[in-house]
């Protein structure tokens, strides 16, 4: 998953040799990011920057990106929708807690009620969201021209066959706000309990399990690169942003997250106000400490460059509560529905 800034209390334990940060971005990116131990032990001697590190031989076809078709206009609504979507996240009362607000949190246990619920909440979605992720990448590799030869396809079912062998979400403590993938174990995903317990919608539960699983899928064979790469060219060049190696593939893992939490949305019609259903895909980034590290965009770009590479999840967001593209229960009472849109007005 994500990571970026750092408390002081946890400043105030961590050790000499390395900054804080720089530990932290150790640790934290080689269980999010599936280096081995081995490796993470010769960064620490040698630190030098991580995210050239993790992958280093990759021939790479090159993508063709389709022509752009990003617009002033579309750069304003996507900052309107940033702005709704944060906006939603504190009207919800089943918002995602914010990722620096996790940060600062003591560690739970694993019996914790809200950790053990979320745990329940990750096995019980697991599989709708392998699902969701391998069309995803289907979707996103056709999308990419990446689908169209043999050789292609090949590489893309392979990811996807990684995804189907997943098994398991593992409630871990000391993973506290984060979650990860080991590529030498990749039936498992690992989940700190306080992140467990931040997330408490189906929408944004989805979204984060979708991004490990895309981990997996690219596995230690790398078989996404050229699309991680692809989506991280298309998406700098909309936002301006430096977005290449493995910030591109933290990118691209977002992005299936979202892809699958809103092709979650349309399979499950509910009374909720869409743009509070697709919030939930995103709104873990609505910090108030939004830093960048090496293998990341902060936050708030996260959500920043996901609604540029797909505005018209953006333009839902800003459907002001009024149920957008997608249908709602027929047999939920409108008068419920109304009342909850006149309440959930982005500003
Ligand atoms: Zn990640």
């Amino acid at each position: 998953m994500k990571r970026k800034s750092l408390s002081s209390f946890t400043v105030s334990v961590q050790g000499k040799t390395l900054s804080f940060r720089r530990k932290r971005l150790l640790r934290v990116t080689a269980r999010l990011c599936l280096l081995s131990i081995t490796i993470l032990a010769q960064l620490t001697l040698a630190p030098q920057p991580f995210a050239q590190d993790r992958r280093t031989s990759k021939s790479g076809a090159h993508s063709s990106t389709p022509a752009e078709t990003f617009t002033p206009a579309d750069r304003r609504l996507v900052e309107r929708a940033i702005g709704a979507t944060c906006a939603e996240r504190i009207r919800d009362p089943l918002g995602s807690m914010s990722i620096d607000e996790m940060q600062a949190r003591p560690s739970l246990p694993v019996r914790n009620p809200d950790a053990v619920s979320g745990a329940r909440r990750a096995e019980r979605l697991l599989p709708t969201t392998r699902t969701l992720v391998v069309n995803a990448i289907v979707q996103l590799a056709k999308e990419y021209d990446l689908y169209g030869t043999a050789a292609n396809r090949a590489r893309i079912n392979a990811s996807t066959a990684r995804v189907e062998a997943v098994r398991r979400v593992k409630p871990d403590v000391d993973s506290r706000d984060n979650a990860s993938v080991l590529l030498r174990e990749p039936r498992t995903i690992e989940f700190g309990t306080i992140f467990l317990a931040g997330l408490r919608s189906d929408e944004a539960m989805i979204s984060v399990l979708a991004h490990e699983l895309t981990h997996i899928a690219s596995g230690e064979a790398d078989s996404l690169r050229p699309l991680f790469r692809a989506i991280g060219r298309r998406a700098g060049t909309r936002t301006g942003l430096r977005i290449q190696g493995q910030r591109a593939e933290e990118l691209a893992c977002d992005l299936v997250g979202v892809m699958s939490a809103r092709e979650y949305i349309k399979q499950t019609p509910s009374w909720e106000p869409l743009p509070r259903r697709l919030a939930r895909a995103v709104e873990h980034n609505c910090v108030d400490d939004d830093e960048s590290d090496e293998d990341h965009l902060s936050p708030r770009n996260t959500i920043r460059a996901l609604f540029a590479l797909d505005v018209e999840m953006a333009g839902e967001v800003l459907n002001n509560g009024t149920l957008g593209v997608f249908p709602i229960s027929p047999k939920r009472t409108p008068l419920r529905a109304i009342l909850l849109t006149a309440s959930t007005c982005p500003s």
